[in-house]
């Protein structure tokens, strides 16, 4: 599926695990921000990610104010980030175990390892978004490895969706995307606010 439903879905499993929760109103913002983010991890299997274009051009805008050193540098990064992302995918293959019930496991266990401080509630966030991602993906013909290494490929082929399909970018984006304000406005959101 293309970023952005998976993106919509990310928003939505951050806004569910708010509602379960009760973590502070300050935190919401990052919280969903880490569900969003988690939920585009998955495809950093794919030779050009999301990510991959948000950190390059986060890498060409800072680098473009300071002249010269900086553009060298930004070079450098861009082409360092972009040799890692494909040399990482060409390991892991498209759609393969960055698509699995494992990777949620090892992304969410590393998440804490490289930032301890996280509270729980970001660590269900994350594990929530990248799950979403996961989810997402089982309504498009091609499947994901849900159970790896079983290599077996699961679908919900009742649904099948095309990634780009005026389906998935006409109806099932909107659906997320008003399911994510759904849940923000009778759950958490609608709670602060009555
Ligand atoms: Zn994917």
């Amino acid at each position: 599926m293309i970023y952005s439903t998976h993106l919509a879905a990310g928003v939505l499993a951050g806004f569910c695990v708010l509602g379960f929760g009760s973590p502070e109103p300050d935190t919401w913002p990052m919280l969903v921000g880490i569900a969003a983010a988690g939920s585009l991890i998955p495809d950093l299997d794919h030779g050009r990610s999301i990510l991959q274009s948000i950190f390059e051009r986060g890498v060409g805008t800072t680098s473009g104010k300071i002249p010269v050193a900086g553009r060298v540098v930004g070079y450098a990064g861009r082409t360092a980030v972009r040799g890692i992302n494909r040399m990482f995918s060409r390991i892991v293959r498209h759609r393969g175990i960055m698509h699995s019930i494992m990777a949620v496991v090892v992304f969410t266990v590393l998440l804490k390892i490289l930032w301890p401080g996280i509270s729980p509630a970001g660590v269900q966030c994350f594990a929530a978004g990248y799950l979403s991602h996961i989810l997402i993906d089982t309504l498009n013909p091609q499947g994901v490895p849900l159970l790896w290494p079983y290599r077996k490929k699961f679908s919900l082929p009742v649904f099948n969706i095309t990634t780009g399909s005026f389906f998935e970018r006409r109806v099932l984006f909107p659906i997320l995307s008003a399911l994510a304000g759904y849940v923000a406005f009778t759950g958490p959101v609608g709670t602060l606010l009555s």
